[in-house]
């Protein structure tokens, strides 16, 4: 494997910069970039300024100077950013020089510096759906690495074991997010469900409160902070239940995103997955009358090696059971190191891509249904886009993440902007979409 390309962050400033620090180290995080905690371990330097006063003027230049000596290879962004001569007159050597807010500079100023290193099968967040998050949604990461050996993964062999992050520094990350503006969360890690198995579920204090790492708990805390919380990745462990009745108080949003990856038996144990699809329909069942309004997201996969005709109709029987909202699918490709390649059974090419197909036509069948039943019903969306032209926003109900899940398609909305909270009427759905109108702001 290539080496992974790291990054040196030096980030000056105020409680914003810092947002716009993490927000780059993220996005940088998840296309495979490392960070290094000296000058000397990093092929490239990042110092994020701040130019409000003179004194933050003076300490911005001198760390950028630090960084020229001691790396030799700096880009600056933040405030003085906007002082771009300022900077190259002070420190002709720096590689570039972007303003404020301007993640997406930065990353590409990153990118020409050292290039990333294409990992598809380690990031969670897949190359081609990379983009930095607008101000409105964030993605909040809980721990790395995990304990489970899944057959086709070799993240725990990369990654290393679930390291959970303090219930205290997830939640004011949090809260400094949604204070910059952010209405939307995301919870992610590999494995969310297990958040604070490795540390016990130790306590930390959050404004002078003890706050466990236990999954429940960081849900409820989350829940009370004023925003729209996602889950993603979570395993149908049996505490889960207790987060479905945080839902149905609307605390946090109705929506799972559980990657069951298969239905049969069989399948699931050469995947070294937690088997029993039998109770998960009861747990599901049991959720919805618990949640009426949850939606569940999940990916598959199919051509799994072993997986016969029969393993695959019992896959799609169980969709139609489960009635999965949103699905995803892959077909099974062999990823270096992981165990799955040494199984017997390899499927064809053109029987995955065959078993892909109707996969994805089951589950278009069940996500239309279901949109269909919520026409005439009156929700709350958050705009993520406004097409001046067209005269439309682009909208997400609380079942839909974005970039994996479908949209509301909201007409004559143009006065509206990316961030705005507004009930819509749904007058209208297809396969994936719905349709609104507004009604009110809120
Ligand atoms: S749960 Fe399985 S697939 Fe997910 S990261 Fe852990 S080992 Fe990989």
């Amino acid at each position: 494997m290539s080496k992974q390309p790291t990054i040196g962050l030096v980030s000056l400033g105020c409680p914003k910069a810092l947002v716009d620090s993490e927000r780059i180290g993220t996005t940088l995080r998840a296309q495979g970039y490392r960070f290094s905690p000296d000058y000397e371990g990093a092929d490239v330097v990042i110092v994020n300024t701040c130019g409000f006063l003179d004194s933050a003027k003076a300490e911005s230049l001198e760390a950028i100077g630090e960084a020229v000596n001691e790396n030799g290879r700096v880009i600056v962004t933040g405030c003085l950013g906007t002082e771009a001569e300022l900077i190259r007159a002070t420190h002709p050597k720096v590689l570039a020089v972007t303003g404020p807010h301007q993640y997406e500079a930065v990353v590409e100023a990153v990118h020409a510096a050292v290039p990333p290193v294409e990992r598809p099968f380690e990031d969670l967040v897949p190359a081609e759906g990379l983009r930095l998050t607008p101000a409105h949604y964030a993605y909040l990461k809980i721990s790395e690495g995990c304990n489970n050996r899944c057959s086709f993964c070799i993240i725990p062999a990369i990654r290393g074991d679930l390291v959970s992050r303090p219930a205290a520094r997830v939640l004011y990350e949090a809260e400094r997010l949604i204070g910059s503006g952010t209405k939307e969360l995301m919870v992610i890690s590999q494995d969310t469900s297990a958040y604070g198995v490795d540390v016990k579920y130790a306590t930390s204090k959050f404004h002078g409160r003890p706050v466990a790492a236990r999954f429940f708990d960081i849900c409820e805390e989350l829940g009370k902070l004023g925003a729209w919380i996602r889950l993603h990745y979570v395993y149908p462990y049996p505490h889960v239940d207790k987060v479905i009745d945080l839902m149905a108080a609307g605390a946090i949003l109705p929506y799972l995103d559980i990657p069951f990856q298969h239905a049969a038996p069989g399948i699931l144990k050469a995947m070294r997955r937690p088997a029993n699809q039998e109770k998960t329909l009861a747990r599901i069942a049991a959720w919805r009358q618990t949640c009426p309004d949850l939606a569940i997201r999940s990916t598959f996969i199919v051509g799994f090696p072993g997986e016969t005709e029969e393993d695959f109709v019992q896959l799609l029987d169980w969709l139609d059971e489960a009635q999965i909202d949103r699905a995803g699918c892959f077909e099974y490709e062999p990823v270096k190191g992981a165990k799955s390649n040494d199984l017997e059974g390899h499927v064809p090419p053109e029987v995955k891509k065959e078993r892909y197909g109707r996969l994805m036509e089951r589950a278009q069948a069940i996500s239309t249904r279901k949109l269909a039943a919520k026409v005439g019903r009156t929700i709350d969306v958050l705009v993520d886009e406004v097409r001046q032209g067209e005269d439309v926003a682009i909208a997400r109900s609380k079942w839909d993440a974005p970039e994996i899940d479908g949209q509301v398609i909201i007409e004559g909305a143009a006065s509206l902007k990316p961030g705005d909270l507004i009930t819509v009427k749904i007058t209208g759905s297809d396969e994936y979409d719905l349709f609104g109108k507004q009604i009110a702001k809120n």
